[in-house]
């Protein structure tokens, strides 16, 4: 047995994402956050949390899982990877482990953590960044009108999908979530009593600086009950766009080749668990990610 056929055997007949966004009749659905004040009224139930694993190069990255070609081409891997192990609908990890680069992370740090082995410190900081760039990365997404530019093709306007970017997620959830993060404080979402709120994106030195603000009239939040015609706009299929998973054996394919080997060597041996029935790894799972 190998990894090869173990990943054949569980292949499902899904494609990797198409590159284009959106992919309804030319419609533009994904909204751009350019730099400056962006007015935008959130809708009920169009939240969406992904994991992704950013391999794509980049200055950012000291280590790369695949070779610069693995982007190229007509089979391009997308710079980002949905991790096959999160469930969108649950926001947990799933208890069956498909994901190749979660994998590769987990032999990785069982391997950096097994303490049985010393290292030398070059030998370590090359393991930890190649754990570190398997990391995967929480995405926030929620669906949204623009009111700065409403439409999604020219004449037609249309729901978008707005990506918070982690800062912003956070502050948005720390302004107007409750302590469980779970229920909006102010319904700002909410068909009728619902509000437009303004973000702001300005750049402070090298970093981008997101603010979150209520849309005032007077004193008072302005609301903004859905019209008939927002309400009848098209419901993207936002369970489709996030649920993709591209195929672990096209992944396995393009990891450039030591990663190929070694995750030949490892996985297939099984993780070694510790006293406590866990490994290394698991436990690691717990941590917050590195970057
Ligand atoms: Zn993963």
């Amino acid at each position: 047995m190998n990894i090869r056929s173990i990943i054949e055997q569980k292949k499902k007949n899904e494609e990797l994402e198409p590159k284009s966004s959106g992919g309804y009749d030319n419609e533009d659905i994904w909204f751009k956050f350019t730099e400056g004040n962006h007015r935008v009224r959130l809708l009920k139930d169009g939240a969406f949390i992904v994991r992704d694993h950013w391999v794509a190069p980049s200055k950012f990255t000291p280590i790369e899982l695949f070779p610069a070609s693995a982007f190229e081409g007509d089979n391009a891997l997308k710079k980002s990877i949905r991790c096959a192990d999160f469930d969108i609908d649950t926001t947990m990890l799933k208890s069956e482990k498909e994901c190749l680069i979660c994998k590769l992370r987990k032999a990785v740090n069982n391997v950096l953590y097994d303490s049985k082995t010393s290292f030398s410190a070059k030998e370590k900081e090359y393991l930890t960044n190649v754990a570190k760039a398997c990391a995967p990365q929480e995405r926030y997404f929620f669906l949204g009108i623009d009111r700065d530019n409403p439409e999604v093709a020219p004449g037609k306007k249309g729901y978008k999908i707005i990506e918070f970017p982690k800062g912003l997620y956070k502050l948005f959830q720390d302004a107007y979530m409750d302590s469980d993060g779970e229920n909006s404080l102010f319904n700002c979402d909410d068909d009728e009593q619902g509000f437009d709120i303004i973000i702001s994106k300005k750049k402070d030195g090298s970093k981008w600086i997101y603010a979150v603000k209520f849309a005032m009239n007077g004193r008072s939040v302005a609301m903004t009950p859905l019209t008939d015609e927002e309400r009848d706009y098209k419901m993207p299929d936002l369970k489709k766009i996030f649920s993709k998973i591209p195929d672990q054996s096209i992944i396995y394919d393009a990891l450039k080749s030591e990663f190929q080997d070694f995750l030949s060597d490892e996985v297939t041996a099984g993780l070694k668990p510790t006293e406590n029935g866990e490994t290394a790894a698991d436990a690691d799972d717990n941590e917050s990610i590195p970057f």
